[in-house]
């Protein structure tokens, strides 16, 4: 142990190069994930040419890598747009968005109701000096009252996940277009598979990957699609400077999800129909929330808009009671308390926090309303739970 420095030096070499060269030649089945911080170059001109155009290149993962890139080409091709970013997390993609696209001194309009924390992010905004509107939406004068000289972008959410209300796409671009106005749609509830927002004129859509598109709740990720200008724009802005880089490893899970997903939703949505049957002839619920089951006007855009029903649905009960509420919920066997949706497992979410009323009020949401992700159990397993847990607050 005396000459410290001459130890391991074989060792290290091994670690770090050994049979590298060796790997040989083979076609895995599946892509394989590139699990790489850093890319190396056979040249220092081909390392000057790469520097020129990082966002095609791979230089480092931060920017661009092999797994990454080949999820967001997929998703771009899905929503037919030009361009896509994948994110760290859903709310890394809309927190990304719109701090590239909008700045100082500008105005974001949000519709009716949108994801929580876009909403509250939205509103942190104002330290930046950018104002927020929601507007709850009930013709299209509520949107055009709202806009100002200083609007840059309409937000919505469509169908939102609360309460799945749908909003009529083509009449707010129209508006937004000849006041060259950008809008960006959360498309999460719908999937690239169920509604394509850019067909219809909207300009970003965005998603939260850690829902259908992941599928087995075991990712956290979210993705934006667009022109390739917006797209550009994102990621040397956002996406360089901010840094909330989707993960190789997460990267290649969506690309497994993505697999399955026209059949999970298809199969889920067979299930859906069956669950709101049920809840719409029990008269201990109050309202159903879902297109499938919407008024006159939510039916016409859902035939306009959506291309399938997603599996999340809301629902409230009909009496006042928050003892009845928190039995029904404990009462539940199949169906998991959780937040989150998209994955395999059946989730129960009541909204009602015993804290947050007013908070719910002013979302148009009832303390009794909870809602209901339908995973892919067997549906008249799933339709068995909700009835006995409505038996044991009812029975008591
Ligand atoms: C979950 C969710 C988000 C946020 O996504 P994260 O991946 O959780 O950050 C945004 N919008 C909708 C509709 C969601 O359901």
């Amino acid at each position: 142990m005396e000459n410290i420095d001459k130890m391991y030096t074989k060792e290290m070499n091994i670690c770090t190069h050994f049979g590298e060269n060796e790997i040989g030649s083979y076609k895995p089945i599946t892509p394989p994930i590139v699990q790489t911080s850093t890319f190396s170059f056979d040249s220092y001109e081909q390392f000057l040419d790469i520097c020129n155009d990082e966002k095609n290149s791979y230089m480092y993962t931060r920017g661009t890598n092999p797994t990454t890139q080949l999820l967001e080409k997929r998703l771009a091709q899905l929503e037919g747009g030009e361009g896509c970013k994948v994110f760290s997390s859903g709310m890394a993609a809309i927190s990304s968005t719109l701090l590239t696209l909008l700045q100082n001194g500008d105005h974001v309009i949000s519709l009716n109701i949108i994801y929580g924390q876009a909403t509250t992010f939205m509103n942190s905004l104002s330290k930046y000096g950018i104002e927020h509107t929601n507007v709850f939406v009930k013709s299209m004068e509520d949107i055009e009252d709202n806009i100002q000289e200083n609007t840059k972008i309409i937000y919505m959410e469509s169908p939102s996940s609360q309460l799945m209300e749908l909003l009529d796409l083509e009449a707010i671009t129209k508006i937004a277009k000849e006041k060259n106005i950008i809008t960006v749609i959360d498309n999460t509830w719908a999937t690239p598979i169920f509604q394509k927002p850019i067909k219809h004129g909207v300009d970003v859509v965005i998603h939260s990957c850690s829902k259908y598109i992941g599928g087995n709740s075991d990712v956290v990720s979210g993705a934006v699609i667009s022109t390739n200008k917006i797209i550009d724009e994102i990621f040397d802005f956002a996406h360089q400077n901010l840094g909330a880089v989707n993960s190789p490893f997460n990267s290649w899970l969506l690309l497994r999800g993505l697999r399955t997903l026209p059949m999970r939703l298809n199969y889920q949505q067979q299930s859906v129909k069956k669950v709101i049957n049920f809840l719409q002839q029990d008269d201990r619920i109050e309202i159903v929330n879902h297109p499938f089951c919407g008024n006159k006007r939510q039916k016409e855009l859902a035939n306009k808009y959506l291309l399938g029903y997603a599996s999340l649905l809301s629902f409230v009960i009909k009496e006042n009671d928050f003892d009845k509420l928190k039995k029904f919920v404990n009462s539940l066997k199949l169906f998991q308390i959780g937040v989150s949706w998209g994955g395999y497992e059946s989730l129960v979410l009541p909204a009602f926090k015993g804290i947050n009323q007013e908070q719910l009020e002013k979302r148009k949401m009832s303390k009794m309303h909870v809602r209901l992700y339908v995973g892919i159990e067997d549906a008249d397993s799933l339709i068995e739970d909700l009835k006995q847990a409505l038996d044991s607050i009812y029975n008591s």
